[in-house]
């Protein structure tokens, strides 16, 4: 069923798929905002980070696999860059065919920075999308389970819910001299990951304040909402380096 036209957006003539998660909770249907609008110098490829090719796919199609392979999620608004808007569409639409997902994708155009990008995510999401995840494409082998980990956290009552690590290295916060200020309790951090979750009226409210922070979870913090840590995987890590890139190849087993 399609449920309402968006404005400037590529669509594909997906009908949607049926949500466990809307059912238990009421709470309307359930929506991804991909974000793939980042250049990616680090990576140091011409091309932007989610369409640089792995394993003769771009990052984002690989990011969509994990994305529209999980059941409940019935409509995905990818973020791109303004000149590579056809070619996402052109890559979802291929994925949706493959996994045989019945979601509803739109692309729109990101921002200057993630948080941008994300806002314009969430201006594109239909009206009817209650709860929201928020992925990175650069997080492009996260596993279903992650995903799933995450809409279970919800469906049973968290407003926000982020996938987690914990840290193997001692952190220290230090000054801008570089002179250490502080020493966390190692047992008490987690490496943070994506897809992150809220409830969609938790996340506007958050980004209606500002949109500059380094993740979502961030903006919600600062309303004071309790943000849930779940477990993350260490499959869920970001490609930001050429080393990043090859690592993903291997556990692809392409390298
Ligand atoms: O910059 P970084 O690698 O941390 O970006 C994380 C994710 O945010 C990537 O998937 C990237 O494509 C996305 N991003 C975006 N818009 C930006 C910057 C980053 O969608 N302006």
């Amino acid at each position: 069923m399609r449920r309402r036209p968006r404005p400037s957006s590529t669509r594909s003539s997906l009908p949607d798929s049926d949500s466990a998660l809307n059912n238990e909770t009421g709470a309307g249907r359930v929506g991804i905002i991909v974000a793939a609008a980042g250049s990616g110098s680090r990576l140091g490829h011409p091309v932007p980070k989610a369409f640089v090719p792995l394993a003769g796919a771009p990052l984002l199609a690989h990011a969509l696999r994990g994305v529209l392979s999980t059941s409940g999620l019935s409509e995905v608004v990818i973020v791109a860059p303004a000149a590579h808007r056809g070619e996402a569409q052109e890559v979802a639409a291929a994925v949706c065919r493959e996994v045989g997902s019945r979601a509803d994708v739109t692309v729109v155009v990101g921002g200057a920075e993630r948080g941008d990008s994300v806002a314009a995510g969430l201006a594109g999401l239909s009206a009817d999308v209650g709860i929201v995840l928020v992925h990175d494409a650069a997080r492009c082998l996260a596993p279903t389970v992650v995903f799933e980990r995450v809409l279970a956290a919800l469906a049973a009552g968290a407003v926000a819910v982020v996938p987690g690590t914990a840290v193997v290295d001692t952190i220290k916060q230090v000054d801008g001299a570089g002179f250490v200020v502080g020493t966390p309790e190692r047992s008490s951090l987690r490496a943070v990951q994506t897809p992150q979750g809220f409830r969609r009226d938790v996340l506007e409210r958050a980004h209606a304040v500002s949109s500059d922070a380094t993740d979502d979870a961030a903006l919600v913090e600062r309303l004071g909402e309790r943000v849930l840590v779940v477990d993350g995987d260490a499959r869920a890590f970001k490609v930001t380096t050429p080393d990043d890139l090859e690592a993903a190849a291997r556990l692809l087993g392409t390298s």
